[in-house]
């Protein structure tokens, strides 16, 4: 079926037996831990995954629905739900990763990811390579017997840049190397990366899967059940597991993704284009948009462009920095995927952890804005983003002739 029917048909255990009514949105089971009657059964149930419900730091009725549904849309064999993006990055890579192993991800990822895999190479004895994520045989002169995982973003934060993900996870395969991506921004809806070959997808659902700016959680979606339960102890070990009142928000805000990734992308996609032609502009970086890098493996691999549009002022840095001080419909705040605008200067926050030769590396200006596009009216966007520029760039200018004065 359909994903926007799917979305709507959220994973509920059956309850009672036949004939039995049952509730028509998933139950919040708000409890930490479950009673049994048998001793026996107790014991039974601390044997795996998927027994009986013990404790809910190893499985919960409401996070398990979390779990299947996005192991449903994603197209995956199953799904452990965190407490936050990176609960599922940090767990899937400890849980994946030993002393000695090698790495290869891509050169522009979240600046948290970066910020683990840096303290993996630091601290764990783990070696990191990265890749600029469009050339196989990049990627495949790299490969080496102890290359264990490649960490990809379907579409990263905040270039935009789309990895060419047929012919790198194609690659990954071919040698024994345990795919990786992170499809927060993409979600389910724009693309499915187990599909193109990918062994495991991790979402931060506080960001288009939850879509309100109300919660934070993270999935991972294993291709195959073998590797889910591989990793599911470490997870246990870990404690980063999802709360049921934030699985229960997330699967309340699932059934409107399709709708709103639309409505994000068609939002996105005005703004990128409007943005191109104004002067205060000298570059915009939106995947679905022709001159992108990326654009021709984007157009290919993602149903739409995403919500997040990022670029450069003319009056870089400066200019920057007053413009997204002085937008009041889109607010200055650091995340993204949720139903309102919202801008940030990632240099000096969500990618802080990138020094300056690693942000250049990244192709991450330091004046680079980003803008997760909400679902409001474009029109309103427009106007807000539209004065927010003129003044800004009136505002960057006088500080510039300000130093060189
Ligand atoms: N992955 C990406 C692409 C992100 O943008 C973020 C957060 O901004 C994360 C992971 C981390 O997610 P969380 O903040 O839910 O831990």
């Amino acid at each position: 079926m359909d994903i926007r029917t799917r979305a709507v048909h959220v994973s509920n255990e059956p309850s009672g037996g036949a004939g039995a009514s049952r509730p028509l949105s998933v139950p919040l089971v708000q409890s930490s831990a479950f009673a049994f009657d048998s001793a026996d059964a107790l014991a039974e149930a601390m044997s795996g995954p998927d027994g009986q419900y013990v404790y809910s730091r190893r499985g919960n009725p409401t996070v398990r629905a979390l779990e299947r549904t996005v192991a449903d849309l994603e197209g995956g064999a199953a799904a452990i739900a965190f407490a936050s993006g990176m609960g599922a990055i940090s767990g899937v890579l400890l849980a994946l990763l030993k002393p000695g192993d090698h790495v290869i991800a891509q050169r522009c990822l979240y600046g948290g990811t970066y910020a683990v895999l840096s303290d993996l190479a630091a601290r764990y004895g783990v070696d990191v390579d990265l890749v600029a994520g469009d050339d196989v045989e990049e990627f495949a002169g790299l490969v080496r017997p102890r290359t264990r995982l490649l960490f990809l973003e379907t579409i990263a934060n905040p270039t935009g840049q789309v990895p060419d993900l047929d012919g790198l996870l194609a690659a990954a395969r071919g040698r024994g190397v345990v795919s990786v991506v992170d499809n927060s921004l993409a979600s389910p809806v724009l693309c499915r990366p187990i599909e193109h070959g990918a062994d495991v997808v991790v979402h931060s659902s506080t960001k288009y899967l939850a879509g309100h700016s109300d919660v934070l959680g993270g999935v991972a979606v294993f291709a195959e059940d073998g590797l889910r339960r591989e990793v599911w102890p470490r997870t246990v070990e870990l404690g980063a597991a999802a709360d049921p009142f934030a699985a229960w928000l997330t699967l309340r805000g699932l059934p409107t993704l399709p709708l709103r990734m639309r409505q994000h992308c068609a939002n996105a996609e005005l703004l990128a284009g409007r943005l191109s032609g104004h002067p205060a502009v000298t570059a915009v970086h939106w995947p679905w948009l022709a001159g992108h890098p990326s654009y021709p493996v984007a157009r290919k691999v993602l149903a739409g462009g995403g919500g997040m549009v990022s670029f450069e002022l003319a009056g870089g840095r400066a200019a920057g920095r007053a413009f997204i001080e002085r937008v009041r419909l889109a607010q200055l705040a650091l995340s993204l995927g949720g139903v309102e605008t919202l801008v940030t200067h990632p240099a000096s926050t969500s990618h802080r952890e990138l020094d300056a030769a690693a942000l250049a590396a990244a192709g991450i200006g330091a004046g680079t804005v980003r803008m997760s596009v909400g679902i409001e009216h474009a029109d309103d966007l427009w106007a807000d983003i539209d004065r927010a520029l003129c003044d800004a760039n009136v505002a960057g200018q006088s500080e510039r002739w300000a130093i060189e004065a």
